[in-house]
């Protein structure tokens, strides 16, 4: 049988379409999200229904959103699901999750098995609606949820670390095989959780600065900030925000981040 087709349907490599198989790693990944009536539960790619079906049973809505129209009519079909879902056939990359929320008429509990070619952007899609988010499961590559959770002073960490941590309370949830999907990756993966800060720790005035010193620091990680911020800061600028001007990009932590944000908006107006 051909490894890409699975309950009838072809997987598509473009939508980084692979299916959860392995029922111990459903059971354990529902009973992290722990769905209850009355929360606003919202899918993004929910397939063949690997997660939407067990999910479902515990609760009598959910919204979910997929790309694939194959899928979204599979799912609209289904006579399991159709009374219990509003499908969304749309790319999770557009949806404004805040008007989602309005919608709903709460904060989201947002989960799924993500796409892995485009689940960095759609993270950081995420974090522009945090205000609407109360948690989200997801599904990513093991490399990838390690760099979620990375600490400075590690290869790991970079620009994903300290923009998720300015957002988000990070939990690792489950680690899982390639044997768990088909076809199977050919990465581990791992579940996450994250929590929105309801308080954000370390508040920046302007998130664009945050984001173009991030950007601008880890672009070049092996040169020292005195030169890899060098169009936002001068020496002396650096030393008067106690920033040694010897260390890299990943010796800063999102404190630092943050404070030299805050200093460059500062300076800006
Ligand atoms: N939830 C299912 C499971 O666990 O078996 C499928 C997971 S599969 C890794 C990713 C799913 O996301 C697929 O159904 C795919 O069609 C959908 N998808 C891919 N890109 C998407 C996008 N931009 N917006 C919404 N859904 C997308």
């Amino acid at each position: 049988m051909n490894k890409r087709v699975h309950q009838g349907h072809f997987a598509r490599k473009r939508f980084g379409q692979n299916f959860l198989q392995d029922d111990s790693v459903i059971e354990n990944i529902v009973a992290a999200i722990q769905p209850k009536n009355d929360q606003a539960l919202v899918e993004i790619g929910p397939g063949l229904a690997a997660l939407t079906l067990p999910v479902s049973d515990r609760i009598d809505h959910l919204t979910v959103i997929e790309i694939d129209r194959d899928l979204a009519t599979r799912l609209i079909e289904n006579p399991f699901l159709k009374n219990k879902l509003t499908v969304i056939e749309q790319d999770a990359m557009t949806i404004d999750f805040t008007a989602l929320s309005k919608k709903l008429g709460q904060p989201l509990r947002v989960f799924g098995n993500l796409p892995y070619n485009i689940s960095t952007p759609l993270m950081f899609h995420l974090f522009e609606y945090t205000h609407a988010i109360s948690d989200m499961h997801f599904m990513l590559q093991k490399e990838v949820v390690n760099r979620l959770v990375a600490a400075p002073n590690s290869k790991t960490y970079g620009r994903l670390s300290v923009m998720a941590q300015y957002y988000c309370q990070i939990i690792p949830v489950l680690e899982v095989p390639p044997s768990a999907f088909k076809p199977a990756p050919k990465v581990d993966s791992a579940v996450v959780k994250l929590i929105p800060h309801k308080n954000i720790p370390y508040p920046v005035e302007d998130i664009k600065s945050l984001s173009r010193i991030t950007t601008a620091a880890f672009n070049q990680r092996r040169k020292t900030i005195r030169n890899s911020l060098e169009h936002f800061f001068n020496a002396e600028q650096l030393t008067k925000l106690n920033i040694n001007l010897d260390l890299r990009a990943e010796n800063l932590s999102l404190q630092q981040y943050c404070e030299l944000a805050n200093a460059h908006s500062a300076m800006s107006q």
